[in-house]
């Protein structure tokens, strides 16, 4: 059966994220054939359609508003609703980020659609949209389908391969005029708390740093290990707790959850609460003193040392290697 599916366009520093890109994949799955539109929202965002079309979007839906210009989850839900009743659509996606989770569940009980949140995969199997979800802190997995209504789902970063980009591809862009009112909050700046660099939840290597590393300037030679591999430096909480860097680098049941290709665990023990965010890391490399330590369970590649004499010999392999 041949869908009309939305896909919400993230836009982050005038990007948009990738997850917007696995989005639309995901959409081409649930369309069956059918039509992916992608839809942008904001002030002045047209510009970024191109962007949409050379991954597959069909079809670009953008609404332009100055009172859009930053993310509010009533400006960003009246946008959305007034693209929903014109383009009648029988699938929504969106990325599984901060804004994704904000807002989809305010669209969905809008819309009075059901909601598949953190899809790690979208199939099609007989006529019917099968998605995969992690459940129990990712130690089992579920599938899902939506019997009635709108497929509405968020899919998690990192999960779906995004179709291959092809700069020839384009389409038709419509613009929606809307009138935006009675937000009941007004963002009067954003504060970047976290360093410049590779955006956590989306990187394809991360080097995450544990309690471990005894200090703040311990997490140092972290972030010389992701620049030479090109990633994002993480966190347990038992190293924020300890004061040792920012909770926003957090990975785990009450951090970000992270699914890059390489996660590199440096002084963290591999609790239960932290194995939660990074488990479905596609190779997961630890590095601890203790052998017995459980990251040691579920690692591809342990190695026991410490982490003060492993780690300069590790960047200075990898300096080499990239020369
Ligand atoms: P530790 O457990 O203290 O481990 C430090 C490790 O470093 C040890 O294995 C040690 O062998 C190793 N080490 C020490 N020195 C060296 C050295 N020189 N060389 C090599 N290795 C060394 N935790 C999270 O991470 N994320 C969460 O989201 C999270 N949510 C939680 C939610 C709840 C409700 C609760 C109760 C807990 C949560 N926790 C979370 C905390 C979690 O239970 C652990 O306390 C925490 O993950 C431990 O952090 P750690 O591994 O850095 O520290």
């Amino acid at each position: 059966m041949a869908r009309k599916v939305l896909v919400f366009g993230e836009v982050k520093e005038g990007s948009l994220r990738n997850v917007s890109f696995e989005a639309i994949a995901a959409g081409k799955t649930i369309a069956e054939g059918g039509e992916v539109v992608g839809v942008l929202v904001g002030d002045a965002v047209a510009q970024l359609a191109d962007h949409f079309f050379h991954y597959g979007a069909d079809r670009v839906v953008v609404v332009e508003h100055e009172k859009l210009n930053h993310y509010t989850s009533d400006g960003y839900s009246q946008a959305l609703l007034a693209v929903v009743n014109e383009e009648k659509p029988e699938g929504i996606v969106f990325g599984h980020t901060s804004l994704g989770k904000d807002l989809s569940p305010k669209l969905a009980s809008k819309l009075d659609a059901g909601l598949i949140s953190d899809a790690i995969s979208v199939e099609a199997v007989g006529g019917n949209i099968v998605f995969t979800r992690p459940i129990y802190s990712g130690k089992a997995f579920e599938k899902k389908i939506v019997t009635s209504g709108i497929i509405f789902a968020t899919i998690r970063p990192n999960n779906i391969t995004p179709l291959v980009k092809d700069e020839a591809h384009t389409g038709e862009v419509t613009t929606i005029a809307v009138d935006i009112k009675d937000l009941r909050t007004i963002i009067k700046e954003v504060v970047r708390k976290t360093s410049e660099g590779v955006d956590l939840t989306e990187a394809k290597v991360v080097i995450a740093g544990g309690r471990g590393l005894k200090s703040a300037d311990g997490f140092k030679p972290l972030q010389e290990l992701a620049d030479v591999l090109g990633g994002a430096v993480g966190a347990s909480r038992g190293a924020c707790d300890a004061g040792y860097c920012d909770y926003s680098l957090q990975i785990g049941q009450t951090g970000k959850v992270v699914t890059p290709d390489l996660y590199i665990a440096v002084g963290i023990s591999g609790a239960i609460q932290h194995l939660a965010g990074m488990s479905n890391s596609k190779v997961i490399v630890a590095i601890n003193k203790d052998p017995e330590a459980n990251i040691f369970n579920i690692a591809d590649y342990g190695i026991v040392g410490d982490l003060f004499e492993v780690l300069p010999i590790l960047i200075e392999e990898m300096k080499s290697l990239k020369v």
